[in-house]
């Protein structure tokens, strides 16, 4: 194995033990904080944090596997600490690796090759990029980065506080979230599948884009596939990416229960898979998006095995994601590692801040 990335910064702070004690009470619903004696120790998938906090100083050590997880430690510590030093100005200056670097390792431009409809509402866009097997794992999802039209893009650096620089005014860009549907490594290029709701910027970017026009992605990020003998897979179109790409990827021995909900019957896709699969589509035909209970009403309705390992994936509305994640943990008593309920989008909100993967 490679030896771990190490980066450290001493951060001046006239409160450094609270600042300590609210990154610890934070990241706790990310992963593993253990409390010591002035300091404070953070595991999760991404790496270690140690915390040490001395008199008017809070020293920061982040130990991670590899560059891509060291940025977005790096990054989320330095957007905590900013956050919780409230109105105090903050100087964040790491040393060690990746210091002398301002690019973000798992940012990519790529150049759309081509878009067609593969539903009356699901806009098939592809990509083309170098090295595209770099999206196969750390995640099923990107953040799409779309530039203002006409415009050469600029695109986001990395500061030396380890935050994201984003560009601004008129190269300010579209983020949104969207899943990787497919990889073909040989061709070198990743499909987007995007639906169209409208004239918001991402139905109107997936409508309007031309090939050789540059996109930035962010990623891959928000979970991998988690092995399971049993899988409940459930959301509306905008979870459809990545409820197809699971159900592709599952062995023969899977079994998956997979519940959709689409406008009608027009916006039916094949779902492909290996495994062992009951599929339901869930018709709303003529209720707008996001307004029915179809999905869960499906949920509480659908047979669990008797034994095995359950795992359950929903992404839709926010409301319907709460009144989901409500019932697997309550009702089912699923543990965190168990499921993934996640708001892909919220009624009346635009943006890519409206994710809510717990
Ligand atoms: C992890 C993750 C993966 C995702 N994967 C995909 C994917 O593969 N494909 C995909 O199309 N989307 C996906 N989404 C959802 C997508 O990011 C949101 O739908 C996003 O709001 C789309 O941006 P927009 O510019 O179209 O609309 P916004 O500018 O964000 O919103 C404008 C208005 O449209 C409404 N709106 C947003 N989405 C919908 C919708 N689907 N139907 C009806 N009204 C809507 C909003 O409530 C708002 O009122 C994913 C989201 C997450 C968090």
């Amino acid at each position: 194995m490679a030896d771990p990335l190490i980066a450290t910064a001493r951060i001046p702070l006239a409160d450094p033990a609270g600042v300590l004690r609210e990154l610890c009470e934070h990241f706790v619903e990310h992963g593993t904080v253990t409390l010591t004696e002035g300091g404070g120790r953070l595991e999760s998938p991404f790496g270690v944090v140690t915390l040490e906090a001395g008199p008017a100083v809070l020293t920061v050590r982040a130990e991670c596997p590899n560059d891509g997880h060291l940025f977005i430690v790096k990054s989320s510590v330095a957007e905590h600490v900013v956050m919780f030093a409230g109105d105090q100005p903050v100087t964040i200056a790491w040393s060690g690796d990746g210091a002398a670097t301002t690019e973000i390792p798992y940012f990519r431009e790529m150049t759309v090759r081509r878009a067609r409809d593969i539903t009356p509402t699901m806009r098939r866009v592809t990509l083309a990029g170098a090295d595209v097997g770099h999206f196969e794992t750390g995640g099923l999802h990107v953040r799409v980065l779309i530039p203002p039209a006409g415009r050469k893009p600029r695109w986001p650096v990395a500061g030396s506080d380890g935050r994201v620089v984003w560009p601004q005014g008129e190269d300010e860009l579209t983020r949104r979230v969207y899943t990787v549907r497919s990889i073909d490594r040989a061709r070198g290029e990743i499909d987007i599948d995007v639906v169209l709701h409208g004239d918001s910027p991402g139905s109107v970017w997936a409508r309007t884009v031309q090939a050789g026009d540059p996109v930035g992605l962010l990623g891959p990020g928000g979970g991998d596939i988690v092995p399971a003998d049993w899988y409940l897979l459930c959301g509306d179109e905008t979870a459809l990416p990545v409820i197809a790409r699971i159900a592709e990827a599952l062995p023969p021995e899977a079994r998956a229960t997979i519940l959709l909900e689409v406008a009608d019957a027009s916006e039916r896709q094949p779902i492909a898979s290996a495994a062992q699969i009951e599929l339901s589509w869930l018709h709303r035909d003529g209720a707008e998006a996001g307004t029915t209970d179809l999905l869960e009403t499906a949920i509480k309705a659908a047979a669990w095995p008797a034994s095995g390992t359950p795992y359950a994936l929903a992404g839709c509305e926010h409301g319907q994601a709460r009144a989901i994640r409500s019932y697997l943990r309550k009702e089912r008593g699923l543990s965190r590692d168990r499921h993934l309920v996640a708001a892909y989008w919220r009624r009346g909100h635009g943006g890519d801040a409206v994710a809510d993967p717990e």
